[in-house]
């Protein structure tokens, strides 16, 4: 299968450097019976793609690198920092109530709870809170944190891990979000300040743009 969508004319020059590589762009061009100007755009798209590699005063060369091992090269660079979303938090002092009301208005599917200093308490989902109401217990009362998931408990991912890592974390763990959180240490403990918010809508966002670009 083939990931990168390549034109006619970008396909024969592939076939061309892998049969008579290294190759330099005037080769190509005369083979082609084009100008080198013509075949600039071309060329850049195969090198940046990571199909083709080109060497000064060498050419072009085939880099043998299969679609899979380019995809993962390209998302295997990207940070979670680069595409993370604000943080939507909410207090642990808050009730179930809260957190639906938060919810809707911020228009989210997962809740990271924070003490009063931004340190992580617990995550809670729309499920939990489904759980939590359909418990009958009188929601405006019922503390957030008897619904939420709770540290240690928390698959966590910081703003300079790799996307394809945080990634393999959401799938791992079947959850949709990953509080993003900068480690503080305080003597042997510590403690994390919840700095963004990792999501599958991140990475579909990242999908998107990966292929207008
Ligand atoms: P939903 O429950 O709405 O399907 P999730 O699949 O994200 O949403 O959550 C499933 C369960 O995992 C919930 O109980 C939730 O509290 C918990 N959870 C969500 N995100 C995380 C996380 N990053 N680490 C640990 N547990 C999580």
């Amino acid at each position: 299968m083939n990931y990168i969508e390549l034109s006619p004319r970008q396909a024969i020059i592939l076939d061309m450097v892998k049969d008579f590589g290294p190759i330099t762009g005037t080769q190509i061009a005369e083979k082609l019976s084009l100008s080198r100007a013509a075949l600039r755009s071309d060329l850049a798209i195969l090198t940046m793609s990571g199909l083709l590699g080109a060497r000064p005063r060498v050419g072009y060369f085939y880099t043998g690198k299969n679609p899979s091992e380019l995809v993962a090269g390209i998302i295997g660079n990207i940070l979670v920092g680069d595409v993370q979303s604000r943080p939507i938090v909410i207090r642990e002092t808050c009730t179930v109530y809260d957190a639906i009301v938060t919810m809707f208005i911020e228009d989210v599917g997962t809740l990271i709870v924070v003490s009063a200093d931004g340190f992580i308490e617990g995550i809670v989902s729309r499920k939990d809170l489904l759980k939590a109401a359909m418990g009958g217990k009188d929601i405006n009362s019922l503390p957030v944190t008897l619904a939420m998931t709770r540290m240690p408990n928390i698959i966590l991912a910081t703003p300079d891990e790799s996307v394809l890592r945080a990634a393999q974390k959401l799938i791992n763990h079947q959850v949709d979000a990953l509080p993003v959180v900068e480690i503080i240490k305080s003597g042997t403990s510590e403690k994390y300040k919840v700095v963004g918010r990792f999501t599958k809508t991140n990475i579909t966002q990242l999908f998107v743009q990966l292929s207008n670009n």
